[in-house]
């Protein structure tokens, strides 16, 4: 195997790709992933190019998510030959690594195989490649303003306090990094009951809105919690696929078409 290229220089565009778009939360557990999936299927059913990569070290689900397993090929012995399915382009540090196993590396290794995934990929063409970033405010998302061209973020969060307190660390950090924040999405922003429409706002309401206003960012999307979307994502086809003509799929598309 080869040693990932040393990490230096500023930040570079990855040769075919138009734009970054950097998907983040405070914390773990919000949906963030859970939107990656969608969003990169929404887009792809609109015909763009997208790319999603799987930079979620400590907890990469997109494989899981997006239904896709196996090592990746790479012919050549130095590129590496992203995985697609449902019309995107991706791949996953959960790929590289055995299932179920721990990723235990040290930083140096992780920023590595961040590295790695943006420059070894083939990505081809792409309009838009979305990464799904680990939560926080760590090595991986310093590693990935520093190194690649983001054009901008997203924060998903949900409407609880500290969730939010923990987002506003990471607009904090997107700021000081000079990335733009796109917006914000209150994701299980209202539960709909799956057997009778009822809506109740479990986690609050109305905190990520308010905050979005604070810091003069659009709120991009609310997202209901409803059970349809975990079984989607459990069973490897995000709603937006194996739901399309559901509420909860359209949330998504409308997303995708403010993008
Ligand atoms: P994160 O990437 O922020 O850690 P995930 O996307 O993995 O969070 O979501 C955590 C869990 O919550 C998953 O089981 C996922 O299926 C579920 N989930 C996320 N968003 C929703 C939602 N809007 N409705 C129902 N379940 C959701």
């Amino acid at each position: 195997s080869h040693a990932p290229a040393p990490l230096q220089g500023g930040p570079e565009k990855i040769p075919g790709v138009d734009r970054i778009i950097a998907i983040a939360s405070g914390k773990g557990g919000v949906g963030k992933s859970t939107v990656s999936a969608n969003l990169a299927c929404a887009l792809a059913a609109e015909g763009r190019r997208v790319g999603l990569l799987d930079a979620d070290v400590y907890g990469p689900s997109q494989p899981r998510m997006l239904g896709v397993s196996g090592r990746p090929a790479s012919p050549d012995g130095k590129t590496i030959l992203p995985m697609r399915n449902f019309g995107v382009t991706m791949m996953s540090i959960g790929l590289m690594t055995n299932e179920g196993q721990a990723v235990v590396w040290r930083g140096p290794m992780l920023m590595g195989a961040l590295q790695q995934m943006m420059s070894q990929v083939q990505w081809g063409a792409l309009d838009v490649l979305l990464v799904d970033l680990p939560p926080g405010t760590g090595d991986v998302q310093m590693t990935l303003a520093q190194k690649a061209q983001v054009d901008g973020a997203i924060v998903v969060s949900t409407p609880q306090d500290v969730a939010l307190l923990d987002a506003r660390k990471g607009i904090d950090m997107f700021n000081q990094m000079k990335v733009p924040i796109f917006g914000l999405i209150e994701n299980m922003s209202t539960h709909i009951c799956s057997n009778c429409g009822h809506e109740e706002h479990i986690f609050g309401h109305g905190g990520v809105a308010s905050e979005a206003a604070k810091i003069g960012v659009p709120l991009l999307a609310e997202i209901p919690l409803h059970l349809d979307i975990r079984v989607a994502s459990d069973g490897g086809a995000p709603i937006v696929v194996s739901k399309p003509d559901s509420p909860q799929a359209q949330t998504f598309r409308d997303l995708a078409r403010r993008l």
